[in-house]
């Protein structure tokens, strides 16, 4: 185990006057170091500040354009930003941190060398912290859905989310077993959020148009179903276009089960609380976040919710020099009318949070006054498929093309660097020209299994394969998985 303090010397050779350390490379990691390449450009420079981000991947995804990624509408890669281009001046480290001792200012965390050192995590000390690892899927005790289950919160998961999809109508197409072709053929949804519900809208156009072109699969012979704990879906954009959402989906076909549950789905079988069972391949859980469980791991003040408690100016509350905002803080929203809300856990927040916390670390760092976040929800845009939309935004409300049209001219707007936006702005321009991609990678998720065939070895399994059933199968195995 290695526990040194990693202390590295500036240009100069002598140890920097401040260290600004970054936990999560995300949208408040990556808008904040960027900020403060901005504004500590001069101590930068001089070595008299630094700045060190450590986040498990080398891109900041943005999630909003997951359910294009997952249509296929935007290749995976230009959803992602490479932090080493876009954050030149800090020190951008591939790790997870586990845990944070405040009081001693130093973090631990492992990289993808840890396990092959043997030396276990390491230890980095900073003078100003940045706790920026946002959230992961809330999950419940559902039978059957840590092994079947399929989260939609990283461009991995899109990917092999749009694959599986894709795979499935392979399935159904090739099989002469109806059981099997209809598990095949049925998508269930869990979570009637803006990510359920977009990525959902979105796979499901994609699945209609990909099912054309196969001679025994019809678009009407698939089965999605969106299953909602509450009695409304869409609350981002208020209770009127949440109503014309339902509308609008159903219009399609799609079975919306509002104040239903997923209770279990072993066995492939998805059991709802009204007594409903679909047997299917496909349970995409999208129920809402819960704040990272590194969190935990801090000596730092947690709400009942497990998030940061923070003031409004993006300090940790009674812990100086420690910083946080996004999904993994608590922030008091000042624009409230009751007093004692705090924002909510999205990008419209994290980015413009991540601006003021940028710099007020700056500010606090020359000794200057401090600026209190405050920004008034100003609604939301959402896509429901290509050429469908809906939007409530600044007290407007869209609908269909107008709003799907606004869903790409906001988040275009949005998306960072100006190589990002060329590139998405040019992937929808063709896509308007040649019509979409239907092919299943799927294969490159293992992508040794023909070689190992070919070497002699036995190819590791597909994960999306069905369990073996027992000693009554035919026991030779199918190198190629189920597909
Ligand atoms: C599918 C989807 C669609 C969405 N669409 C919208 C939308 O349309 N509009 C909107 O406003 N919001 C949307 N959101 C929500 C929005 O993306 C989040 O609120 C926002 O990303 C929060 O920013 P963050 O920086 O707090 O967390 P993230 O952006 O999730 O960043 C957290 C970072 O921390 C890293 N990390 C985690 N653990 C550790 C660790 N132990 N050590 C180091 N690093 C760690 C993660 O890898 C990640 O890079 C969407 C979310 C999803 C999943």
């Amino acid at each position: 185990m290695r526990h040194g303090r990693v202390r590295a010397a500036n240009d100069r050779g002598t140890t920097p006057t401040a260290r600004i350390l970054v936990v999560g490379g995300g949208y408040v990691g990556m808008y904040t170091a960027l900020r403060l390449q901005k504004k500590l450009k001069r101590e930068l420079r001089s070595g008299d500040a630094e700045i060190v981000v450590i986040t498990p991947d080398p891109y900041m995804t943005y999630q909003p354009f997951l359910p294009e990624a997952a249509a296929g509408s935007i290749s995976p890669r230009h959803v992602v930003a490479p932090l080493r281009r876009v954050l030149p001046h800090c020190q951008v480290i591939v790790g997870e941190v586990e845990s944070v001792d405040h009081a001693k200012r130093t973090a631990r965390y492992t990289t993808l060398a840890s396990s092959d050192e043997g030396t276990g995590p390491a230890s980095i000390a900073y003078d100003e912290l940045v706790l920026a690892p946002g959230s992961i899927s809330r999950t419940l005790p559902v039978p059957g859905l840590a092994d079947h289950g399929i989260g939609f919160k990283t461009v991995e998961e899109a990917v092999g989310l749009r694959n599986h999809v894709i795979e499935q109508l392979d399935i159904a197409s090739s099989t002469r077993d109806p059981a099997i072709r209809d598990a095949a053929l049925t998508f269930v949804f869990v979570g009637g959020g803006y990510a359920g519900v977009e990525a959902l809208g979105e796979l499901e156009d994609m699945a209609r148009f990909a099912a054309k072109h196969y001679h025994n699969v019809k678009p009407e012979d698939l089965k999605w179903i969106l299953v909602e704990a509450s009695d409304r879906i869409l609350p981002e954009v208020g209770p009127e276009m949440g109503r014309y959402t339902i509308r609008e989906l159903r219009g399609r076909n799609i079975d919306v089960r509002l104040e239903t549950r997923l209770e279990s789905c072993e066995n492939r079988v998805a059991v709802l609380s009204d007594g409903s069972r679909f047997p299917t391949r496909t349970v995409v859980w999208t129920a809402g976040v819960k704040p990272s469980p590194l969190l935990a791991a801090t000596d730092l003040p947690l709400d009942d919710r497990g998030r940061l408690t923070c003031t409004a100016a993006l300090a940790v509350d009674g812990a100086p020099h420690a910083w946080a905002a996004g999904d993994a803080a608590a922030v008091p929203d000042t624009t409230a009318d009751a007093p004692g809300r705090t924002c909510a856990p999205n990008a419209q927040h994290a980015v413009r949070q991540a601006r003021t916390l940028g710099d007020n670390i700056a500010a606090s760092l020359r000794g200057e006054p401090l600026t209190d976040y405050a920004h008034a929800y100003v609604g939301s845009v959402a896509s429901l498929g290509l050429h469908k939309g809906v939007a409530h935004v600044y007290g407007r409300k869209l609908k269909g093309y107008p709003a799907w049209f606004m869903h790409r001219v906001y988040h275009l707007s949005r998306v960072p660097t100006v190589n990002r936006k060329a590139r998405v702005l040019t992937e929808w321009t063709l896509s308007g020209l040649f019509k979409r991609e239907i092919v299943s990678l799927g294969s490159l998720e293992r992508p040794r299994a023909e070689f190992e065939l070919a070497a002699g070895g036995v190819p590791p399994a597909d994960p999306s394969a069905d369990p073996p059933k027992g000693p009554t199968d035919d026991p030779s195995p199918d190198p190629k998985g189920s597909s």
